[in-house]
This record gives structure tokens, C-alpha cells and sequence, in this order.
């Protein structure tokens, strides 16, 4: 497959072969030519699939007809953080290199009057975070009736930092007859509405089934304590074991975030930070760092780091288990891209087994410890074709409820232990992040707080992994008031025969 055939113009073809984009990506594949049509598309693909060049190459061809006007940009893509919209103004740099298109970023962090020269030249592309968008146009800066093609992109993401009501408000400034395509990685009820609302007949193009991860990346867990600078030397002994040629490690508190950095740099690691409490040019200057190879690691948070494009990620650590499955996939999905490999390593202490559990469970897979597959060399292959594989003889999901056979109140058992044990001041502590997330809510209301929300399966007490088939029906008894506390001998890895 080539990109010969989607219905794009000689002199965009010819932008992505200097590009090195040789096969299109199936969302690719599927969405140019609908797009290209002037389809309203609705698009649907894990991160890092190539959901930009999805309608940066439709648009590009689109756009070789008529000319900017002062004031009317022609074309507007909305993108839920800076960080993404200048990566989407890099692929129109990089792709739309024999266009003369005049491109204008409207991100926060950066001085209006730059913005409002390009504005007042006539850009054909407008790329906006929704808030600053709307600033200028209630300073009268930008006319939105000239729109013929309006991109919300990576809409999950401005669900989460509540974009909506802006983009609402935005889609109604713009003409009816325009052409639309909407991206997203998933696609909750709230984005189905919004999607209903603003789409005219959409072509609906959706890729890989929600909640799984390439297949390229491999996965790998690593037992760590419950002591913050036990976790710190876990970390390190993870980031020194492996053969790591650049990795981004995922915390999920922005606090933590500075703590972990701050740490590594102490021993010696060539470590960046990136969280939402950074300004613009500290952001870009980091993440330049890191894609230029002055840095090999990265301290970030789920949404400092979301869509992040770093085309050759080698590792990911994950400091935290995320607290949302979901946020997994998008944390992985910055290895393994286009095809490449991609290694994705998470420290699990003894009260992340629950989060665990829910990620096992979207994933629909488990995922192999690091430690039991060192101790296996040979055997470590095996084991992931059979984690990986289906129909093997381990029914989990069998197991699983079997397992949950008592009574439905009991699971709430399960949950409540989760708080902070050996704490003793279970009230106080969420009283505590509570008040920080109402502090810092104004600044960056996207951020993730510690949130103790129970995951939504509630899984049972921690369980020998890699178990026999014949060891399921034993856990049924006696297991669910375990709370907490996890001896020692269940935190082991098991040998896989
Ligand atoms: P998404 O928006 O789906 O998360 P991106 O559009 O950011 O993904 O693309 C992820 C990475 O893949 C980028 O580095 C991009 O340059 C690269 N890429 C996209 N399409 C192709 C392709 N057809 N061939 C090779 N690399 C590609
Ligand atoms: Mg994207």
C-alpha cells in the first residue's frame, strides 16, 4: 500500500516522500480519501497511529484551490494543549513544504501581537487551543465565516480538560456549510453527543479496537515498595537494568513529577521535567532537549505528555500505575510507534494491585514481571506468546468470576482498603488532596489530581500471577479481607513451568 492512490495532489505526494513516510497508517489510509472528498469524517485510533497527517495531507490538497483573506482563515484545526498544536504546525511545515500556506498558532504563553500580524496577513490555517481562540475573537482579531474546514482534534483529551462548552461555542461561529473532521482516541458518550451535534453525515473510520496497545511494545512489570524513596531506587535499578536509549517516565502527580526528576538528576541521570506548572518556553525548551538527544529522560504527567509527538521513545517507565486504565494506553503509546519497537515497564507497589487489575482487564492480557522473566530467559518468550495469545487453556475471565461469586456487597470490602493504610489518618490525607486540587485547579484544570476514585472493576486481593489452570477455584475462599496488607510470598514472582 502507498499513499499513491488516496486522491492527494502530485506536490503533497511528493512533501511526504521527502517526509520518509513510505505505507500509509490504516486510519490514513481509510480517512484521506473520504476527507479529500470533502466527507465530514469522524476518525477513531490509538495515539501515536497518525491521526494528524490523517488531515494535515486532505487538507493540504484542499487548500492548493483559493487563497487567504485578511482576518478569514480559510481552515481551522482546535487542539486540546500547545504542545500539540505545534506539533500539528510542524506537520504543516514538514508536509505542506511546496505550499506557500501562511500558518497561524493561536496557543496560550505566547504574545498576541505576533499572532494578530499573521492574523491580519491572511493565514489559511488557523491552529488554536480553544481558549485562546476565543480571545481573539472577542478582541475582533479573526473572522471564523470564511471556514472551510474545521478539525477537532484529539477530542477525548478536550473532554478531560474541559473543552467542550469552547468548542461548542466555536462550532456555532462557523458556517454551515463547512467540511468537518473530528479525531479521537476513544469515544466516550460525551464526545458521541458533541460529535452528533457538529457532523453532517459523517464517515465513521475507526482503526484498532478501543483499550489495546500496539503490538510492538513490549510490556513488563516490576515489583517496587510502598516507600517513596524505595520506589526512587526501584526506578533506577529498572532505568539501569535495560538497555534504554531514551525513556519518558510517567508519574501521576505533577508533584511527584519534580520529586522524581529532581532525584535522578542527584544520581547522575540526564533527566528533564515536564508538567502543566512550566511555562511555555521552559516546555518547548525541554522537550527540544529531549527530542534532540541532550536528554535521554523525561519526568512527566499524564497531561503535559499527552500526544506528545517523539517519534523514537525507546522505554517508558511508569513511576505510578495510572490511576484510569485508559491513561495506560496513551502513556505506552509513546513507544512502539509506526511500527517500531517499543519497551513499557511499570513499577507495581502492594497497593497498586487493584489499578493493576483494571488495566489487566481492558488490556485483556496480563503483563509479565520483569523479575520471573529474568529468572526464565528462555522461557520468557513462551510465557508472552501464551499472555498475548488466545486460546490457550487459561481462562481468566473465567477465573475472575468464579472468584466474585459472594455476595455484590462484599467486593466494596475490596475497595475500601485501598486507602492509605498504616496511615491511620485516612479522612485527613483526602481532606489534604482535596484542597490541592481545588489550589491549583484555575491554573490547569486538565492536570490529574491523586484521585482514590476505586477502579471501576473492583478486582479481588492480589492473586499469584502467571497461575496453573488448576489454581483458580482455590482463591474463592477467604481472600477478600486481605485488605492492604500483601505477605511477602505473593508479591513473588511465579515460575511459569
Ligand atoms: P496520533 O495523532 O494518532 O497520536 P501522530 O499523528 O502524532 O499520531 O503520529 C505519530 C507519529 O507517527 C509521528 O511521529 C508521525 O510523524 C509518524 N507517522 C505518521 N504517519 C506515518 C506514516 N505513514 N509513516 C511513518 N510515520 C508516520
Ligand atoms: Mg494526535
Amino acid at each position: 500500500m502507498s499513499f499513491d492512490n488516496l486522491g492527494l495532489s502530485p506536490k503533497v505526494l511528493s512533501a511526504v516522500t521527502a517526509a520518509g513516510f513510505e505505507t500509509p497508517t490504516p486510519i490514513q489510509l481509510s480517512a484521506i480519501p473520504l476527507a479529500v472528498a470533502g466527507k465530514d469524517v469522524l476518525g477513531i485510533a490509538q495515539t501515536g497511529t497518525g491521526k494528524t497527517a490523517s488531515f494535515v495531507l486532505p487538507m493540504l490538497t484542499r487548500l492548493e484551490r483559493g487563497r487567504a483573506r485578511a482576518r478569514m482563515p480559510r481552515t481551522l484545526i482546535l487542539e486540546p494543549t500547545r504542545e500539540l498544536a505545534a506539533q500539528v504546525a510542524e506537520h504543516f511545515e514538514i508536509l505542506g513544504k511546496n505550499h506557500k500556506l501562511t500558518v497561524a498558532l493561536l496557543i496560550g504563553g505566547v504574545s498576541y501581537d505576533d499572532q494578530n500580524r499573521k492574523l491580519d496577513r491572511g493565514a489559511d490555517v488557523v491552529i488554536a487551543t480553544p481558549g485562546r481562540l476565543l480571545d481573539h475573537i472577542e478582541r475582533g482579531k479573526l473572522l471564523l465565516n470564511g471556514i472551510e474546514i474545521l478539525v477537532v482534534d484529539e477530542a477525548d483529551r478536550m473532554l478531560d480538560m474541559g473543552f467542550i462548552p469552547d468548542i461548542e461555542r466555536i462550532c456555532k461561529l462557523l458556517p454551515f456549510t463547512r467540511q468537518t473532521l473530528f479525531f479521537s482516541a476513544t469515544m466516550p458518550p460525551e464526545i458521541k453527543r458533541l460529535a452528533d451535534k457538529f457532523l453532517h453525515s459523517p464517515e465513521r473510520v475507526e482503526v484498532a479496537p478501543q483499550a489495546t496497545a500496539a503490538a510492538t511494545i513490549v510490556q513488563r512489570l516490576k515489583k517496587a515498595p510502598d516507600d517513596a524513596a524505595g520506589k526512587r531506587e526501584a526506578l533506577r535499578e529498572l532505568m539501569r537494568e535495560i538497555d534504554v536509549k531514551n525513556a519518558i517516565i510517567f508519574c501521576n502527580r505533577k508533584k511527584d513529577v519534580g520529586i522524581v526528576y529532581r532525584s535522578l538528576q542527584r544520581h547522575g541521570f540526564s533527566v528533564g521535567a515536564l508538567h502543566g506548572d512550566l511555562d511555555q518556553h521552559q516546555r518547548t525548551a525541554t522537550l527540544d532537549a529531549f527530542r534532540n538527544g541532550t536528554i535521554a529522560f523525561l519526568a512527566a504527567s499524564d497531561v503535559a505528555a499527552r500526544g506528545l509527538d517523539i517519534p523514537d521513545v525507546s522505554h517508558i517507565f511508569n513511576y505510578d500505575v495510572p490511576i484510569h486504565p485508559e491513561d495506560y494506553i496513551h502513556r505506552i503509546g509513546r513507544t512502539g510507534r509506526a511500527g517500531r519497537e517499543g519497551f513499557a515497564a511499570m513499577l507495581v507497589t502492594p497497593k497498586d494491585f487493584k489499578a493493576l487489575k483494571a488495566i489487566e482487564k481492558m488490556l485483556k492480557q496480563e503483563i509479565p514481571w520483569i523479575d520471573g522473566a529474568t529468572a526464565l530467559a528462555e522461557t520468557s518468550e513462551a510465557s508472552e506468546s501464551r499472555t498475548n495469545g488466545n486460546g490457550n487453556g487459561r481462562n481468566r475471565g473465567g477465573g475472575r468470576s468464579r472468584r466474585h461469586k459472594g455476595p455484590p456487597g462484599k467486593s466494596d470490602q475490596v475497595t475500601q482498603p485501598h486507602r492509605n493504610a498504616g496511615n491511620g489518618n485516612g479522612a485527613n490525607k483526602r481532606d489534604d488532596h482535596r484542597h490541592d486540587a481545588t489550589h491549583s485547579q484555575h491554573k490547569h484544570h486538565g492536570e490529574r489530581k491523586e484521585t482514590q476514585r476505586p477502579a471501576a472493576h473492583s478486582a479481588p486481593a492480589p492473586v499469584e500471577r502467571p497461575a496453573r489452570p488448576t489454581a483458580q477455584p482455590a482463591s474463592s475462599k477467604g481472600q477478600q479481607g486481605m485488605g492492604d496488607h500483601v505477605p511477602a510470598f505473593m508479591m513473588r514472582p511465579v515460575r511459569i513451568p
